[in-house]
């Protein structure tokens, strides 16, 4: 038996891994000089590769009901019993694991390690071009024969990285149906505020709310950054898919921003109640510029709290607990970490990842509709997938 693992990446590798036994042939076809690049890139360079809460609100799809299909306790185990077997130590911060080294090049490299252990044979700088089916069997580029192929191609998020989007081509050539790809855990792009030029480069904590229509999707509590063409951090990349979603069915898709998640408005009244200027108070409580724009906004300047009439409080303590800026769009797929949609999970066997439209075609990665938060979650996503795929390719007979 003859598999070909049609992208050498997250997925790719630990399918690879698994799907050696010592009756079949595993070949890793990538495109890079060397597989793995975009695992480098993770986490800063130090690869957020899991989480302990695995809730499975972390996770998108537009078949919520199909989620725990993949995403359970069983394929969890798999993947602690995996990274246990393979020699990686968990550095754990905050429910993140990270490897004890700190390095994005431990994991990347002990798969590849592994992958050469198990007699895996990897052609590198090999860009699968086309796929053809021919007699149950798998052509690729005219000249490499397979019995079973597994499709780790990856997204279109971070091309640089070698996933180009390739892979959906291959799907929709094999009579799958994809939930429109989106950029996903993407910085957003506001309207063309007067305040973005002066906001860019801070660095502050929030809360922030998703209000898509009028309705409260989403609430997320971190560090943001105000860049000058909107906003961006973790936590509104954790809200970006939605958005990206939104958009594209033309919703109004609000971000209300509350600077002082830790002081509720009743603290707030007496904290701004003191004998000093607003602006002397606000600044011992926010970023400078930040103070600036609020106050520029609120139309102040040196006044006191208490002389203050009604309508300006309210409107000073929105602008500090409930600033609005509309979005307008996401930033593209070159600054996307992963991409929203793709084949849809009711046209996967989950509990193998076989195509149930085409036999001995394996579905794994990025590729699947399937998006998970910041975190870990979307390597956690490829880990479990490619397990399982090649955990059913490696214990199948001849
Ligand atoms: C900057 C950045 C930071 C991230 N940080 C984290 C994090 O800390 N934690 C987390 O959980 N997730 C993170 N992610 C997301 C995570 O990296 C991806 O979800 C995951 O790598 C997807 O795995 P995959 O195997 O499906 O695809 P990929 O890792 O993209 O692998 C696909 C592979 O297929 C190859 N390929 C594509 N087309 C072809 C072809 N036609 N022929 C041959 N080879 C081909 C590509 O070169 C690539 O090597 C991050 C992503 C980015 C961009």
């Amino acid at each position: 038996m003859k598999i070909g693992i049609i992208g050498g990446g997250a997925a790719g590798l630990v399918c690879a891994i698994k799907s050696k036994n010592n009756d079949n042939e595993v070949i890793i076809l990538e495109r890079n000089p060397e597989c793995g690049k975009k695992i480098l890139a993770t986490g800063n360079g130090r690869c957020n590769y899991w989480n302990n809460n695995q809730d499975l609100l972390h996770y998108e799809s537009s078949t919520p009901n199909q989620i725990s299909g993949l995403i359970n306790e069983k394929t969890e185990k798999y993947v602690q019993d995996f990274f246990d077997e393979i020699g990686i130590i968990p550095k754990i911060k905050n429910g993140c694991y990270y490897p004890n080294s700190n390095q994005s090049l431990t994991i990347r490299n002990v798969l590849i390690e592994e992958v050469l252990d198990k007699k895996v044979k990897i052609k590198n700088n090999y860009l699968v071009k086309n796929i053809q089916l021919k007699h149950n069997k798998f052509l690729i580029n005219n000249e490499l024969l397979f019995d079973k192929i597994v499709l780790s191609t990856g997204s279109f998020a971070a091309p640089k990285t070698g996933s180009t989007g390739i892979g959906y081509d291959f799907l929709k050539q094999f009579n799958h149906h994809l939930r429109k790809p989106l950029p996903a855990l993407v910085p957003l792009i506001t309207k063309n505020y007067l305040f973005l030029k002066k906001w860019q480069g801070i660095r502050t904590d929030a809360k922030v709310t998703l209000i898509e229509n009028g309705n409260i999707l989403k609430e997320e509590v971190g560090e943001i950054q105000l860049t000058n063409y909107g906003i961006s951090g973790i936590c509104i990349f954790n809200l970006s898919n939605k958005v990206a979603r939104g958009l594209a069915e033309k919703k109004e898709e609000i971000i209300k921003i509350d600077f002082l998640p830790t002081i509720d408005n009743q603290k707030l009244d007496k904290i701004l109640n003191k004998n000093k200027s607003i602006k002397r108070i606000l600044d011992c409580l926010l970023n400078a510029k930040l103070v600036e724009i609020i106050l520029e906004e609120a139309n102040l300047k040196q006044e006191l709290w208490s002389s203050l009439e009604y309508n300006k409080k309210k409107k000073l303590i929105e602008l500090l607990k409930s600033f609005k800026v509309e979005v307008v769009a996401t930033k593209t797929f070159e600054e996307a970490q992963v991409t929203s949609g793709g084949v849809y999970l009711e046209e996967i066997n989950l509990d193998t990842m076989e195509s149930k439209i085409i036999p001995n075609l394996y579905i794994i990665g990025e590729l699947l509709d399937l998006t998970g938060d910041c975190g870990g979650y979307n390597l956690g996503i490829a880990w479990r997938s490619g397990i399982v795929a090649g955990m059913t390719i490696g214990e199948a007979n001849d």
